[in-house]
């Protein structure tokens, strides 16, 4: 187990951006819940969803008053090679782990759990810690199982793995209705979307020459319209997929230019093979840039890659939630994004990005978007608004706070 380090984060900052009745909720849960001891737990610091949004939630936490640490699971790369396999069977491909693996998830939780510190809530993210509370001998935490992932089409071999650890937990938090799964006991589930956090490097407002000079670091034209893809390299996220609709779209608008920044995360195996295949697949193609951390590419610059983007791209297959809709949308740029779990919450068809269920129709949304300056402008000022609205971080530290008092502060 690894701690990892951070600030306090003041929720005054957040003053005038999020809604009055929000921040004084706020308030109120957290002097209810003034030192309580919650630990987050999960599979990597760096890298995806997961890790984004709790380096904005933990800090939020802990400046309300509450001692909230996140600490992150050591294991061998086998172990992240058998969770992966176990992730992509619950977004629906079949269940591929032998033996030694299925033992490998078991004897990780087994000797990690015990690393543990003492808590009041451990909140345990994603399938690769969802053992964690079987082999924890502590009987005093109340135990939440946050599920990230999509599954709504899950392999019904791998909920049957995963499940019976799900069971165990006080709460289970899910994104959508749609992915808690039909066995699940309803009572113990609570509904929560993911946000963004508006002051972060990743979304902080930046002016119009620290993204055209970005871009040009990067070797990307900033005066001719850019679609982005911020994204892992993964099949889920179908960067080649985004490839084919860029060819097309290249027919209608050949100044296009198509950015796919994809991080490499620590537990996702894949990526590096992944991003290879992207690459072979974009080749002959001069108008694509593909880029990574290992390009230099850091938040702040994924930042100006999504402000300087004409139109957002998350053609997504399966999607637990999709932060990068809600980052592109909050800087007022509309996204196509794919019609799948988290992203169809996002974004309303039609109203601040559209959904689209292939190739095809991504290449004539972006076609649409990229030939209407008004509808781009339109699209995008709802987007902000639906952002504001729903999706960002104060929004979910009080859906947390709420979660936690029910469990350990109940009037
Ligand atoms: N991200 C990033 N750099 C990259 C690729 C992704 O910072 O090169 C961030 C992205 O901005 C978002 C997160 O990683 O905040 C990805 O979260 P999302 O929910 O979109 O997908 P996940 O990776 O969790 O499946």
């Amino acid at each position: 187990m690894k701690r990892v380090p951070l600030r306090r984060l003041a929720l005054d900052a957040y003053r005038g951006i999020s809604a009055d009745d929000e921040m004084a909720e706020i308030g109120a849960l957290a002097e209810r819940l003034r030192g309580a001891r919650v630990v987050h737990v999960n599979a990597t610091a760096y890298g995806g969803g997961v890790a984004e949004l709790l380096q904005s939630l933990v800090p939020l936490e802990r400046g309300v008053g509450l001692d909230s640490q996140w600490w992150t699971i050591s294991a061998p790369a086998v172990f992240f090679d058998a969770t992966k396999r176990l992730h992509n069977a619950l977004q629906g491909m079949p269940l591929d782990l032998s033996t030694t693996q299925r033992a490998l998830l078991q004897s990780v939780a087994r000797r990690q759990s015990p690393k543990l510190p003492a808590a009041d809530v451990v909140v345990a993210h994603d399938p690769q810690v969802v053992a964690l509370r079987h082999f924890n001998a502590d009987g005093r935490p109340r135990w939440i199982w946050r599920c990230h992932i999509d599954l709504t089409t899950s392999h019904p071999s791998a909920l049957a793995l995963l499940l019976p650890y799900v069971q165990e937990h006080d709460a289970m938090v899910f994104t959508i209705e749609a992915f808690v799964p039909a066995s699940v006991d309803r009572s113990r589930v609570r509904l929560i979307a993911p946000a963004i956090d508006p002051l972060s490097e990743k979304n902080v407002h930046l002016h119009d020459g620290v993204v055209a000079a970005t871009l040009r670091r990067f070797d990307v034209d900033p005066r001719s319209p850019l679609l982005v893809q911020v994204a892992r390299f993964d099949p889920w996220k179908d960067p080649l997929g985004v490839i084919d609709a860029f060819r097309i779209v290249r027919r209608r608008v050949p100044d296009a230019q198509l950015a796919l920044v994809g991080g490499l995360a620590d537990d996702d195996p894949e990526g590096v093979a992944y991003l290879e295949r992207a690459r072979a697949h974009a080749a002959g193609e001069p108008r694509v840039r593909i880029l990574t951390n290992v390009d230099g590419v850091d938040a702040r610059d994924v930042n100006a890659f999504q402000r300087a983007a004409s139109v957002g791209i998350l053609k997504s297959l399966r999607e637990g939630f999709g932060l990068a809709v809600s980052e592109s949308l909050w800087k007022g740029v509309p996204v196509v994004g794919g019609n799948a779990g988290g992203i169809a919450l996002q974004i309303t068809d039609g109203a601040d990005g559209f959904l689209v269920a292939d190739v095809a129709e991504c290449a004539d949304r972006c076609v649409r978007l990229l030939s209407d300056e008004g509808l781009r402008r339109r699209l995008g000022d709802a987007g902000r608004e639906t952002v504001r609205r729903r999706f960002l971080v104060t929004r979910m530290l009080r859906d947390h706070l709420r979660l936690y008092a029910d469990l350990v502060a109940p009037r």
